[in-house]
């Protein structure tokens, strides 16, 4: 302890003086610059300032040994190298209002001067009006050379031996690995701000990134992240007094298991803001399960004053002024330029309308009306569609004859007992299936078509979801005992999905023992599950799940989905009205009710503005 520099302040009084330059230097760089990639960042945003449109990384072991950014930007002229390097010196501002306008990256004029406090610097340069071009080379802050050296127009710097002389921050870098992932992660980021830049980025002798200058942001997104994710993305953009936001989304049929792939850019900087990253798990919430994400390139313009890149010196995190209104922004934008659905709006209704509707709902109602009367007089409730056709009426031989329109005439359904008065009017259950497939039914502001099994599927995904996740014990899905326990024959693929994933079944209300060989016996199923098939249902989801050997994580989505796909109801089962209730109400009860657990819409919507358009009304 004795003597080391860290312990000696604490412990022995000392009389107060300022420090010596050199000192408040080294301490300064601590701030804006902790590791490589933040040297990088500021490097390449000095040159992206400059108007480079070439810029190549070099990096040696993670950029610790070396690291050199080179430009072809406007260059530092011979006389203003030295001064480049001096503490708030810089060519971008000129006073203190003009940092509320800056519209550069830099305007402190200290990164240069941090980076050669604590590192070996050498810089050369040129600009267009000079015949030759300079060298300057700095070690600890010191200027070690200085002379003419030929070069092209721009400029190229190189840092060696990081933090050398500060050993204590030295020994907090983590491994070369390590900072080289950091810089990867800045370099796409900044690959995809800056779409006409032809960016390189060189590893320990490899290219580990090479970007042609990009005609648009799809383009370079395309180049980045791969030319399948593309199919699935969609732009989206919005305007709104003085800001702007605009970008790439993925559907909810793409999503990664982290937020990796969500890129934030305010005024073309990277940014990290908790407020935003909410604004797109809100925007996505109804339509993709929890603990996934979407892909999201998201560029927000907003008027200098509006945001404070000043919190952090490193200015990834930013201060919003305005951020209510950005987070609005930002999820409305994605929402209406993904058509992300909200769940609310796609609920069935009856169509009363207690807040006293307005036009449109009044014109449904009474059509809906219309239509009953016209359905009880000609059809009987059926035993699995709703209604039946149950033959003309006498009287009625057309659909629009003339006494079928006047008003009381015919005995439509008179006293015939199948529809008492104290039977609901139609439209108070509204559940008609389609094909055997489809559920149709009425929502306030169309109509909306269910996909019975993609919501079948949702439902019983997430039932089994709860009862692996909430702490899950034995017994809290109620199970049903077979009256004859079905005894099964295993592949070798199914024994080994069945050991695997023989805590989770149990979990979801399976019993299930092993019964000699390669084979298995079923005592119990869930309570719920309606298409047990003999057993045929669990050696289809231990056939999905042969030979997985996915990190646990992941191996359990697998036994979810395989669930659920094999449990739900298929196309082409009859379903009857009370049936089909009971799967929208309870589709309407998971948190995600607008789409199946791979991603598939549960259902389809037809708004009433459709519906005008198509009748010719509007
Ligand atoms: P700041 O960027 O905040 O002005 P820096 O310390 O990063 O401060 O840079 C100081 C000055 O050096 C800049 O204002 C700029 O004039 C000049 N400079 C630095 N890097 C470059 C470059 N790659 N090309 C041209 N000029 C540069
Ligand atoms: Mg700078």
């Amino acid at each position: 302890m004795k003597g080391s520099m860290e312990s000696h302040s604490v412990n022995t009084p000392r009389p107060i003086r300022v420090l010596d330059s050199a000192t408040i230097d080294r301490i300064a760089a601590g701030e804006v610059i902790e590791r490589p990639s933040s040297l990088v960042k500021e490097l390449v945003e000095n040159s992206l300032d400059a108007g480079a449109k070439q810029i190549t990384i070099t990096l040696e072991e993670g950029g610790l040994t070396s690291l050199t950014v080179d430009d072809d930007g406007r260059g530092i002229a011979f006389r203003d190298l030295p001064l480049a390097f001096e503490r708030h010196a810089t060519s971008k501002i000129a006073t203190a209002a003009d940092i509320m306008s800056v519209g550069s990256f830099g305007f402190r004029g200290e990164a240069l001067a941090s980076i050669a406090s604590v590192s070996r610097v050498r810089c050369i340069s040129r600009t267009r009006d000079d015949d030759t071009g300079g060298l300057i080379e700095l070690a600890g802050g010191e200027i070690v050379r200085r002379e003419p050296a030929p070069r092209n127009q721009g400029t190229t710097l190189t840092v060696s031996d990081l933090f050398y002389n500060t050993p204590a921050r030295r020994k907090f870098m983590k491994t070369a690995q390590a900072e080289k992932r950091a810089i990867m992660k800045l370099m796409t980021q900044l690959a995809l701000a800056h779409q006409d830049v032809r960016w390189l980025v060189k590893a320990d002798g490899d290219v580990a990134l090479d970007l042609r200058p990009a005609a648009s942001l799809t383009d370079r997104a395309r180049d980045i992240l791969g030319a399948s994710v593309m199919e699935h993305m969609a732009r989206f953009e919005m305007e709104k007094g003085g800001f702007s936001i605009g970008g790439l989304a993925s559907k909810p049929t793409w999503t990664r298991g982290n937020r990796e792939h969500q890129f934030i850019f305010i005024n073309r900087r990277p940014v990290e803001n908790r407020a935003l990253s909410q604004a797109i798990v809100q925007a996505y919430r109804e339509v993709i399960p929890q603990g996934k994400f979407p892909v999201v390139i998201a560029f927000l313009q907003v008027p200098a004053g509006e945001v404070d890149v000043n919190v952090h010196p490193a200015k990834t995190e930013v201060r919003l002024l305005l951020e209510r209104e950005i987070f609005g922004m930002l999820k409305g934008a994605l929402q209406e330029g993904l058509s992300l659905k909200k769940a609310e709006e796609m609920r069935p209704w009856d169509g009363t309308d207690a807040t006293g509707g307005g036009t449109a709902s009044d014109a449904m109602s009474g059509i809906a009306q219309a239509q009953d009367d016209y359905l009880r007089s000609h059809f009987q409730r059926g035993a699995s569609a709703g209604y039946e056709y149950r033959g003309v009426p006498e009287g009625q031989g057309e659909l629009f004859n003339a006494s079928a329109m006047r008003p009381g005439a015919g005995q439509a359904g008179e006293g015939d007992g199948v529809f008492s008065s104290a039977e609901p009017p139609l439209h108070a259950a509204p559940f008609w299936q389609l094909h055997r497939t489809y559920i149709v039914t009425q929502i306030r502001g169309g109509l909306v078509l269910i996909d019975q099994h993609n919501s079948h599927e949702r439902i019983l995904y997430n039932e089994a979801q709860r009862a692996l996740e909430a702490g899950g014990h034995v017994g809290a899905v109620p199970t049903q005992q077979l009256l004859f326990p079905a005894h099964l024959e295993l592949t070798p693929g199914q024994v080994q999905a069945w050991q695997t994933h023989q805590a989770g079944l149990e979990l979801m209300g399976f019993t299930i023992e092993p019964f000699g060989g390669q084979s298995i016996l079923v005592q119990g199923i869930p309570a719920s599950l309606k298409n047990w098939n003999e057993g045929r249902l669990l050696l289809d989801i231990l056939d999905d799940l042969a030979w997985d050997d996915k990190p646990s994580q992941e191996n359990q989505v697998d036994l979810l989905a395989s669930y659920a796909c094999h449990a739900a109801v298929r196309a082409g089962e009859p379903l009857t009205v009370p049936e089909m209730q009971n799967l929208v109400d309870q589709l309407f009860a998971t948190d995600t009710p607008l789409s199946c657990p791979h991603g598939r819409p549960t259902l389809i919507q037809f708004t009433l503005g459709e519906l005008e358009q198509r009748f010719g009304r509007s």
